[in-house]
Parts: C-alpha cells; sequence; structure tokens
C-alpha cells in the first residue's frame, strides 16, 4: 500500500528531520479524530508504547459536554484515564499538513489494559472476529458524500450559519465542466489521501449544487473504517486550509438534496467471494442470501448507528434517492439495500440507509452482526421489491425520528446479545442526550411561525 508507513521508516523520518510532529488520534463516539500532537522524537522514543487521555472523551456529545447517565464515566467516578494504544500498523504520513505523520490508537482500560467495550474501534473489531470465527472476512466500502461551501467554517460560523452559499450554482451530479472549477480543493484530497495510504477511487460531483462524493476502493472492515474517518477528517482539513467549508450534515437544507454514506459488503473466504454462486438466481450464494436477510430484518434495531442525531432523519425522504423502507431491489435506488454487481464476483449489498455523519466503526459493526445473525439462524429473503419503493405500503419502514430509534436500539435483544448490553445501554443514553438537548431549544421555525400569528 503506498503511503503506510512501518515504525522503522516514521524513526528514519524523525532522525532525517522530514517527520517532525506524530497525531496519535482515536476515534470518538461521533466518529471524529481526537487526540495529541506529539513531537516525532518523543513519539518515536516513548510514547509510541501507550499514552493517555480522559475518559470522559468517549461519552460526550459533539460540543463535548458531560451529559450525565453514562456507567462507564461521571463526575462522581472522577473522570479518570483511558489508555491511548497506538496500532502501529497504522503509521502513515499525514501530506496535506507539513513534517506530519499520524498513528491510530485503540481505547484501553487504564489500569488493566482490556480494550473499552464501547470504543468505536473494539465494536467493530468484536464483530470482525465473530465472522472470522465463522471462517469468512468482510469486505467494505463506504461512500462519502458531503457539500462545499464558499465561505470558511469561520465565515460561516461568525454569521450564525445563515448564509450557506454553496460552492457551485446547479446540480453537478457527474459534471465535468462544474468539478472542473472545484479542482482547487478536492484534486488535494484525492492525491493527499492516496499519498496516505488510502486507496482513492475518484471524486465527481453529486445530485445538488455544491454536492461531492468521494469513492475510495473497499478494504476489510477495519481499514474500510480507518479510510473513512481520514477522509472524512482530511476533507474538512483540506476545505479550511483553502479557505472553505465542507459539511457531512445530511441534510443543510430543506430544499436540497441530503448527503449519505452509502455501505458496499461483501463477504470473502481464502481470497474468493463467497457471495457468489454463478449457478444461483442474481449470482446470489445461499451466504449471501442469508446476510442480507439478517441486514434487513434488523435494520429498525441498527438504524441508530446509520442516523445518530436529529438532524440525520430528514434525510429520509421520498423522491430524493434517500429510503424510507428496510427492503431490497435489483440496482434500484429507491430501496434501502441494493444488489450490486449480480451475477459477477463483485455481487454485493448497498446499503443505503446510512447517513454521511454516521460513524463507520458503529454502523459496519452493526451491519455485520446482522448480516452474521441470518447466517447463523439461515434466515429467509424475502423476494426483491420492483418500481417505485416508497409507495409500497407492505414494505417495513426505517424508524422515522430519532425518538422511535432510540427505543429499537434500546429494545433489541439481538443487538444486546452481539454488541453487549454495556455497549447498547451506553449509546442509547448518547441518543436520549441528543433528544433532550433538542428538546429544550426553540428553533427559528417555531419563532417565524408563531411569534405573531399563534
Ligand atoms: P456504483 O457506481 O454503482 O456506486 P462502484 O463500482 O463505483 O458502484 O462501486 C461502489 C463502491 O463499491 C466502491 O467503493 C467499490 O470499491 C466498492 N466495491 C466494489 N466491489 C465490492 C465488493 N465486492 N465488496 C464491497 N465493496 C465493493
Amino acid at each position: 500500500m503506498p503511503g503506510l508507513m512501518s515504525f522503522e521508516d516514521l524513526k528514519a523520518s524523525v532522525a532525517d528531520g522530514s517527520i517532525d510532529t506524530v497525531l496519535a488520534c482515536f476515534v470518538d463516539m461521533q466518529g471524529r479524530l481526537m487526540g495529541k500532537r506529539f513531537h516525532g522524537a518523543n513519539f518515536v522514543e516513548t510514547s509510541f508504547e501507550e499514552t493517555h487521555c480522559c475518559n470522559y472523551l468517549l461519552a460526550t456529545d459533539l460540543e463535548m459536554a458531560t451529559p450525565d447517565g453514562y456507567a462507564s464515566t461521571s463526575w462522581r467516578t472522577g473522570y479518570g484515564d483511558y489508555v491511548m494504544k497506538p496500532d502501529l500498523a497504522t503509521v502513515r504520513p499525514v501530506p496535506w499538513l507539513d513534517g506530519t505523520a499520524m498513528v491510530l490508537c485503540d481505547i484501553l482500560d487504564h489500569h488493566d489494559h482490556k480494550p473499552i467495550p464501547h470504543s468505536p474501534r473494539a465494536i467493530l473489531k468484536k464483530q470482525i472476529a465473530h465472522l472470522e470465527a465463522l471462517g469468512f472476512e468482510a469486505k467494505m466500502a463506504t461512500e462519502l458524500e458531503f457539500f462545499l461551501f464558499e465561505q470558511s467554517f469561520d465565515d460561516i460560523r461568525k454569521d450564525g450559519f445563515r448564509t450557506l452559499e454553496p460552492i457551485s450554482g446547479y446540480n453537478e451530479d457527474y459534471h465535468i465542466l462544474q468539478t472542473t472549477k472545484e479542482e482547487g480543493v478536492m484534486r488535494p484530497i484525492r492525491n493527499h489521501l492516496f499519498a496516505a495510504g488510502l486507496p482513492i477511487e475518484n471524486s465527481k460531483g453529486e445530485a445538488e449544487a455544491g454536492q461531492e462524493e468521494l469513492n475510495i476502493r473497499y478494504a476489510g472492515a477495519l481499514d474500510c473504517a480507518d479510510h473513512h474517518s481520514i477522509a472524512k477528517h482530511a476533507i474538512k482539513e483540506i476545505a479550511w486550509q483553502n479557505g472553505r467549508a465542507a459539511t457531512f450534515l445530511p441534510k443543510w437544507h430543506k430544499d436540497r438534496v441530503g448527503s449519505s454514506s452509502h455501505v458496499h459488503q461483501s463477504l470473502w473466504k481464502d481470497g474468493e467471494a463467497v457471495f457468489y454462486d454463478p449457478s444461483a438466481k442474481y449470482g446470489m450464494s445461499a451466504v449471501m442470501r442469508h446476510y442480507m436477510a439478517g441486514l434487513i430484518n434488523y435494520a429498525p434495531d441498527y438504524t441508530y448507528f446509520l442516523a445518530p442525531y436529529i438532524n440525520s432523519y430528514k434525510r429520509f425522504a421520498k423522491g430524493t434517492f434517500a429510503p424510507t423502507k428496510t427492503v431490497w431491489s435489483v440496482d434500484n435506488r429507491t430501496a434501502g439495500f441494493r444488489l450490486c454487481g449480480e451475477n459477477t464476483k463483485g455481487v454485493r449489498v448497498e446499503c443505503r440507509i446510512g447517513g454521511s455523519d454516521l460513524n463507520p466503526y458503529l454502523a459496519q459493526a452493526a451491519m455485520l452482526a446482522a448480516g452474521i445473525k441470518g447466517i447463523e439462524d439461515k434466515m429467509e429473503l424475502p423476494p426483491a421489491t420492483t418500481g417505485d419503493v416508497y409507495e409500497d405500503a407492505k414494505a417495513q419502514d426505517i424508524p422515522q425520528t430519532l425518538r422511535a430509534a432510540t427505543e429499537t436500539l434500546r429494545g433489541s435483544a439481538f443487538l444486546r446479545e452481539a454488541l453487549g448490553d454495556d455497549v447498547v445501554d451506553h449509546y442509547t443514553r448518547a441518543a436520549e442526550w441528543e433528544q433532550e438537548e433538542f428538546d429544550r431549544v426553540v428553533t427559528d421555525w417555531e419563532i417565524a411561525r408563531g411569534f405573531e400569528r399563534a
């Protein structure tokens, strides 16, 4: 893989002065990179073994508030430390920052050095291990959709998020002319990420003014989630370097299309695609049918992990390419699950429910758990749906609000068994808190609607 560095490479680069800064990062509940900026010399001498962070970092909201109600940490327990354990297989240069490299860390208990169960990387690793015990390996790809804006993050914030001007003036789906105008931001994103060891496939304009998509070649589930988190971070940073803003808010305007993160999934064994059976309908093996049956059946249980905020649910609207139903279809973009690459070795399922705000570790873990359950229980896949799925009254709905998704998460016996009660309780609390914070706010819409006329 171009870009990835061995620890020996890193030591040599620090010694010759080409690297002076090492970012030790972990992924928080929101999928963000958090951590410290080390002097290279310190990192290669001592801190590569471990460093520490406050354990509130896996119990905050987007604004770093410290809500009560988490069993793992609280004011009462004094907010102690976690160990950040660098995963030295993830050392890579950060070419868009001078003299900088990065490493991703696992989060461990400060005392016994066991993985913290609700840390996103640990949650995904547990499902990967379960899948390996069944003899399979997952290959996943997460598409990243986002909007680019003319102004910088700081200008937009100072303006109270009111004057948001997308970088293009028209729907730029597959447009070469318009996307040429955006190369000042998009070309460094592709090239810097490629040089950092991410197998970038392409970027393209998406179906709204200012909307972009970045595609990264499929990889093992953990690599895929690492790639997603690093790419999302880089997109914001490189936009900022260019005086622009990039948002992964799924729905930034009621009249604009939302942003998704579709997740492509296939299972493999000894380098062979086990989802493929040339003698079966659409080339879908029995393993694939069971996996998809689990994915579809348990979609309401894990919707929270695909749509974690109030805003996430504004995206699920008819006629927008964002799904509203947990059904599958063959190459049909109105269903929650789309069969891709039918009758080929590349046969795979694309989940279209997730928004651009999903945490890829949690989303992939929950979907792997559902697929595994489908395989273990040999679940039957219902027939494919056809036509406009939005109008299919019999099809099961995706939970339509955060409140509803929180309740399906809380009550999910399947997720409690697969992820553990502690993990489900932790994220249920995160979901409740998000709702409580929103419920306390008086929105602009309420004021404008009722101020004079109510
Ligand atoms: P489309 O244009 O129909 O969305 P692409 O060919 O661009 O499809 O593929 C979309 C994503 O699916 C890419 O990121 C690609 O790497 C990924 N992908 C391709 N084959 C597989 C597979 N067998 N398993 C998982 N992901 C795959």
